[in-house]
């Protein structure tokens, strides 16, 4: 572990220079703990749900009470092993639970059941995209350790309680290089990390529950020198709040040593109402902590062979999928993101593609073209109704995956056209909750949505337009592009929307010839 602490700096050696602030350029490092998403707690039977009353689930061992002993929670190494393989991390075969003393009333023990000179999981990285640029932020490490009970401060009698019931949770604190160089890259591997921990499901990622805490570790210096004195900046439970926190943090180091105050390590919290951070105690030093191994608990030994279990179980990565949709269907990064943001979205994207195929109507259309225009539905005209009805998955949408692909397939046939597609198809769709395998077409029948194929009609009222246009059409003739646009729409509102817009633009050029 002190090996790994005193590499920083030459590890920095090579890193690209990130965006300066003030001349100042910015050295990031987040520790974060996520909650495990075990039934029962790390080294106790009693249970780790959130928002019971207090105390009603410590048991004697949370309570530290004399001749109890802690046993190992198979699940919360398991998850442990799951995040260790998600990020390409070493599992150490052999790793040790340590005991990290200190003196605090919401920890009976006096001494926290930890890792740290040999953790779980080793090494590994994050990879992301922040704008156009792929970044690579590494791991150090991941570590098994127990959390600590609340103390809750009740003003109104001046007292304070304790609530041993999170005493004992399973926590992954997972912790990074000093790798990120600004806050917007900072937030954009906390979302990252964020998405690999709910997606293997090893964890909520309730951020007001506290079940996904970044803290973060924020220096400046002049480009070239050291590494600066760091200031932690803790418990951020809010992507907004911590980009915040980390600007704010930023400013406020570089006045220190502009005017000539040195940074001196501490702990500091944020105040989202005052959107400051302020010292809460210097900083301790490992050796502040006693570290040694715990004579109460055997080293955790994991076999080649339960790691191979473990993967053989474990769903694809959003980041492999992401990367296979790029291969398969030549999807742009940014909907490739969008559509592993979370894995329904990912499961209705596949469920659409997966229906394609069990659909009668023959279409010379090919599979990266529909990719496409899937994608294009899902993250344009459904996300936004999602959004406005407030439903979060695509499991829950009143639309089914066959339907969606009915839809699509009717405007690459030519059957409808997009925009009776959007403004009258999808939200009768959307209203009916439609069923049977023929709803698509018997509501573009039912409503008379057919994109107007007969193109006798078509011309005459493309005459009729250029002849009551005659100054539109008079100025694309003389050159002015936009002037057509005019032109189209009054042709389109003529059709009752139901022109095939291509259509009518390639009718126009020619008449206007
Ligand atoms: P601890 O906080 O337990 O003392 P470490 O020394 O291992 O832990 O470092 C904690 C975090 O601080 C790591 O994420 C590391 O990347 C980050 N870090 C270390 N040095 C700096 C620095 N100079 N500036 C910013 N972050 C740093
Ligand atoms: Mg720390």
């Amino acid at each position: 572990m002190s090996e790994t602490v005193n590499t920083f700096e030459a590890q920095q050696q090579g890193r690209p220079t990130g965006p300066l602030v003030a001349g100042y350029e910015v050295i990031i490092g987040f520790e974060t703990h996520a909650q495990l998403s075990t039934q029962s707690k790390i080294f106790s039977r009693a249970s780790t749900a959130f928002g019971a009353e207090p105390n009603t689930q410590a048991c004697a061992v949370d309570l530290a009470l004399p001749g109890t002993l802690p046993v190992m929670n198979k699940g919360a190494v398991e998850r442990a092993i799951q995040f260790g393989l998600a990020v390409g991390s070493h599992i150490a075969p052999r790793s040790v639970f340590a005991r990290k003393n200190y003196f605090y009333p919401d920890l009976p023990k006096g001494y926290q059941i930890s890792q740290f000179e040999i953790p779980v999981v080793q090494g590994g990285s994050v990879e992301f995209f922040l704008g156009e640029e792929k970044k690579s932020v590494r791991l150090v490490r991941a570590h098994l350790e127990e959390d600590a009970g609340k103390s809750l401060h009740e003003d109104f009698i001046g007292q304070s309680g304790i609530d041993l019931n999170r005493a004992g949770t399973p926590l992954l604190e997972i912790v990074t290089e000093p790798d990120m160089r600004s806050s917007a890259e900072a937030v954009a591997y906390a979302k990252e990390l964020h998405k690999i921990v709910t997606w293997i499901g090893i964890c909520d990622g309730n951020m007001q529950e506290g079940s996904f805490r970044c803290d973060a570790n924020v220096s400046v210096r002049k480009p070239g020198q050291p590494l600066g004195t760091r200031r932690e900046i803790k418990n951020l439970n809010s992507f907004k709040f911590m980009q915040q926190a980390i600007d704010y943090e930023i400013r406020w180091q570089i006045e220190e040593i502009e005017d000539g105050r040195a940074i001196q390590q501490a702990t500091v919290l944020f105040n989202p109402d005052t959107g400051e951070t302020r010292a809460m105690r210097t900083k301790e030093d490992a050796a502040d902590y006693r570290y040694f191994p715990d004579p109460d608990l055997p080293p955790l030994c994991i076999s080649e062979q339960w790691v191979q279990d473990v993967r053989g179980q474990m769903a694809e990565l959003p980041r492999v999928m992401a990367e296979r949709f790029v291969r398969d269907y030549g999807l742009p990064e940014y909907d490739v993101t969008m559509l592993t943001s979370h894995p329904h979205t990912a499961e209705f994207f596949e469920a659409c593609l997966k229906e394609v195929a069990n659909h009668p109507s023959a279409i010379a259309s090919t599979t990266s073209q529909l990719a496409k225009l899937i994608a294009n539905w899902m993250l344009g005209e459904l996300a936004a109704r999602m959004n406005k009805a407030q439903i979060e998955s695509f499991r829950a949408i009143p639309v089914t995956a066959w339907h969606v692909v009915s839809l699509v397939l009717r405007i690459l046939d030519g059957t409808i056209n997009n925009k009776t597609a959007k403004e009258v198809l999808l939200p009768t769709m959307w209203d009916e909750r439609l069923t049977h395998a023929t709803a698509v077409d018997d509501l573009i029948e039912a409503k008379g949505l057919k994109q107007m194929n007969d193109t006798g009609a078509l011309e005459a009222i493309v005459d009729e337009v250029i002849a009551a246009n005659a100054k539109n059409a008079a100025e694309f003739k003389a050159g002015n592009e936009k002037a057509l646009n005019a032109l189209v729409g009054q042709i389109m509102k003529a059709s009752k929307g139901k022109a095939n817009p291509q259509q009518v633009n390639d009718l126009l050029r020619g008449k206007l010839a």
